[in-house]
């Protein structure tokens, strides 16, 4: 099975996006890029190159519905005339808009951050959506862990791979180890853990970094020998990445379990000690990673937490 990698710009700090293209039939689009006037013509010409057309499209799979990813797939659908868009059913809260706004302030508050940081975030978000159309339910398929998507020369299997997103999905070609795996795996840089409402209870937060962990190991069993990132460059050696990913999880988790105060921070004091440079799009980021690593040094037992004022209290425990 051929995969046709294509560049996709981005307006956004991670620089382009991949979109992969499987050029068999059904003919099937991986992720889309944003919705711009760049992103278009270059997955145009992306698919010119490879001798399709947007009206080739049978199939749209989304790994996840950050706007990166997901821009354009309204408008290919719409082009290709009856392809379908599938994408797991945990992605709910990304599809409709980026910040599913209740909850995500419910969240953001709880973690401490301010008021005006949280209307802040709020305004960025807005601000994203002109960069994918909303894709309401009925116009999804849904995308199952370990379904198999059939093709002429074999089939690629549907690994729900949450971490990143809720609902972040890869897809693996058993027969030669080769993996799509969205931005759950990218060789340059750890995913962020992005905040997100538990999709089985929205009042609580997704345990995003200990479902990470599972995703991680649950690619290795898989042995992959080649994987397709949503950002940068192929991964060729998964066992180096893994290592250094886990590297890079446990001295951040030591370090956010150091800068917990034995009087008590939240996530967002910590965030602001972790990354004191980030503004606006990376405070999210920011709370984020903070709200991910404290969520899993609890679980461990490593840190202490009490709800204060309505804000989860962490601290070093005596
Ligand atoms: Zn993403
Ligand atoms: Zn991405």
């Amino acid at each position: 099975m051929r995969v046709i990698p294509i560049s996709v710009p981005t307006p956004f700090y991670i620089g382009p996006v991949n979109v992969y293209l499987i050029p068999e039939d059904p003919v099937t689009l991986i992720d889309t890029g944003p919705k711009t006037k760049e992103a278009n013509e270059a997955l145009r010409e992306g698919l010119r190159r490879a001798r399709f057309r947007v009206s080739d499209l049978r199939r749209i799979v989304l790994t996840h519905a950050h706007e990166d990813h997901c821009g354009l797939a309204r408008s290919l659908r719409d082009e290709a005339k009856n392809a379908q868009i599938l994408i797991h059913s945990w992605e709910t809260g990304h599809r409709a808009s980026r910040l599913e706004y209740a909850e995500h302030r419910a969240l953001l508050l709880r973690a401490g951050v301010p008021d005006e940081e949280v209307a802040a975030m709020r305004r960025m978000y807005e601000g994203l959506r002109r960069y994918a159309d909303t894709l309401a339910d009925h116009e999804c398929e849904e995308l199952k862990d370990c379904a198999e998507l059939p093709f002429a020369s074999g089939s690629l299997r549907v690994v729900h791979t949450p971490g990143h997103t809720p609902g972040s999905c890869s897809l693996v070609r058993e027969a030669d180890r080769t993996v799509i795996a969205g931005d759950c795996i990218l060789k340059r840089v750890t995913p962020n853990p992005v905040l997100s409402p538990d999709p089985v209870d929205p009042s609580r937060r997704f345990p995003s970094l200990a479902e990470y962990l599972v995703s991680l190991a649950r690619l290795r069993s898989f042995a992959p020998t080649l994987v397709y990132g949503g950002h940068g460059e192929p991964v060729t050696d998964y066992e180096e990445l893994f290592n250094r990913y886990l590297r890079a999880i446990r001295e951040r988790q030591a370090k956010v379990i150091q800068l917990t105060p034995k009087e008590g921070a939240t996530a967002w004091d910590i965030a602001r000690e972790l990354f004191p440079q980030a503004d606006n799009v990376h405070r999210f980021l920011a709370v984020s990673e903070a709200a991910a690593h404290l969520d899993l040094a609890h679980a461990e037992n490593k840190i202490a937490l009490e709800i204060s004022n309505g804000r989860e209290v962490y601290r070093k425990p005596v």
